[in-house]
């Protein structure tokens, strides 16, 4: 069974051989250029895009389209890759409305504050959360994420971490285990005693159900020396890195990152020259998460600089209850574009394919052929409107492995 999208205003591709063809450089790096997956940003105009067995299986001129099965027309609407959100805490109780609210009257955000979600999250029973981590993903997927991570970090004991992820890879391929998010009430001044739990037992009953170990490595959070050593007690049962740094204050997060092969360093919004130089000669992704900032007030991180240099940047919503309570991908991209100064097919490249490579993922973050048939038709003509249309419920129908997941393209 084959389906036919046609009549498509603007395909974009990420592909690096349409990239060729049509001559475009944007993104374009040694990666991309050596091996399989997602390539510089790539649209091709008039198109259509054939899917089979959940797989894209063809890309081009809509005259030039292949017989298919069946036919969707697109009605000159825009078709982007399924959006791939590398940074999210979806596992969790309560909320924080009252916290926000009295934020935006004028109080400050501190880490800190990640504590009431903690004490929620271990008062709830399995099915509480598993209902609140479903409404999330599917919320999420109505607006186009295809692909994201899921961390854990607010159940902060053996028992609740590790629960906390087992639901996480009910959903998603992409867990987290972030037993250091913060130092939990129970270990006041015994963060050393916490650590060693961190990369002790609860490793052991996390590290099942978790393909990435992240750290909180922040003033307030874990140092660097914690952070390196919780790092490198994940390599050694198998998880690759991630690292939230630099968010709050100037701090050893990205070179903490760096220096143990992270696939990310996430935040990155007070650096140094040392640290954009490092993660520029890394292949560690700078990942942006400007709804945190939008949602926090503070400074957006110099993303110009960043691409300037020749760091890999994603976008990802950092969906948590306490920082930044967004599930819109297109937001992000409109904060991006608006507040970071990012070109608009810089920010939607950074929301696929640069979320792929801050996973790791060559099937995802793009539309070549082999790739994972995840498509977002949007009302628009262009990936621009995403940014141009702020706040806008653009994303009118959902494909994942070729399967229409939400909306219609009626
Ligand atoms: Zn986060």
């Amino acid at each position: 069974m084959s389906t036919l999208i046609t009549n498509i205003g603007e395909l974009v591709t990420n592909d690096l051989q349409q990239a060729d063809d049509a001559g475009s450089r944007d993104g374009r790096d040694a990666a991309a250029l050596s091996g399989q997956g997602p390539g510089p940003f790539a649209a091709i105009k008039d198109a259509a895009l054939v899917m089979e067995a959940g797989l894209v299986a063809w890309t081009g001129q809509a005259s030039r389209a292949p017989a298919a099965d069946e036919i969707v027309d697109a009605r000159g609407r825009a078709v982007l890759p399924g959006f791939v959100d590398s940074h999210a805490h979806l596992v969790f109780a309560g909320e924080r409305g009252a916290e926000f609210a009295a934020r935006m009257a004028g109080a400050p955000y501190e880490a800190g504050g990640i504590a009431s979600t903690v004490a929620a999250t271990r008062r709830a029973t399995d099915p509480e959360l598993r209902a609140g981590l479903r409404r999330l993903v599917a919320e999420m997927l109505r607006q186009g994420i295809t692909t994201f991570e899921c961390k854990s970090g607010y159940g902060l004991t053996v028992a609740d971490e590790a629960r906390c992820l087992s639901l996480a890879a009910e959903v998603t391929p992409e867990v987290t285990y972030l037993g250091a998010h913060i130092v939990p009430p129970e270990f006041d001044g015994d963060a050393a005693g916490y650590v060693d739990l961190v990369c002790g037992q609860m490793l052991d009953a996390c590290a099942p159900f978790a393909r990435w170990v992240d750290v909180f490595c922040e003033s307030g959070a874990f140092g660097a020396d914690e952070a390196t050593a919780v790092l490198d007690a994940g390599r050694a049962v198998g998880l690759i890195p991630r690292v939230h740094a630099n968010q709050l204050g100037p701090g050893p997060g990205v070179r903490v990152a760096v220096a143990a092969g992270a696939a990310s360093a996430d935040h990155c919004t007070y650096l140094t020259s040392a640290d954009v130089e490092a993660l520029a000669s890394s292949a560690t992704v700078a990942t942006l998460l400007p709804g945190v900032e939008f949602s926090t007030r503070q400074p957006y991180p110099d993303a110009r600089r960043l691409l300037g240099a020749g760091v890999t940047v994603a976008l990802a919503t950092d969906c948590n209850p306490g920082s930044c309570f967004t599930s819109s991908m297109s937001l992000c991209i409109a904060l991006a574009v608006v507040a970071m100064r990012l070109t608009t097919r810089e920010a939607v490249w950074a929301a696929t394919a640069g979320g792929a490579r801050a996973l790791r993922r060559t099937d995802v973050g793009h539309l070549g052929a082999g790739a994972r048939a995840d498509l977002v038709l949007l009302d628009a003509p262009s990936h621009a409107y995403l940014a141009y249309r702020p706040g806008v419920p653009l994303v009118a129908a959902v494909w994942r492995a070729g399967e229409l997941a939400a909306g219609s393209a009626e």
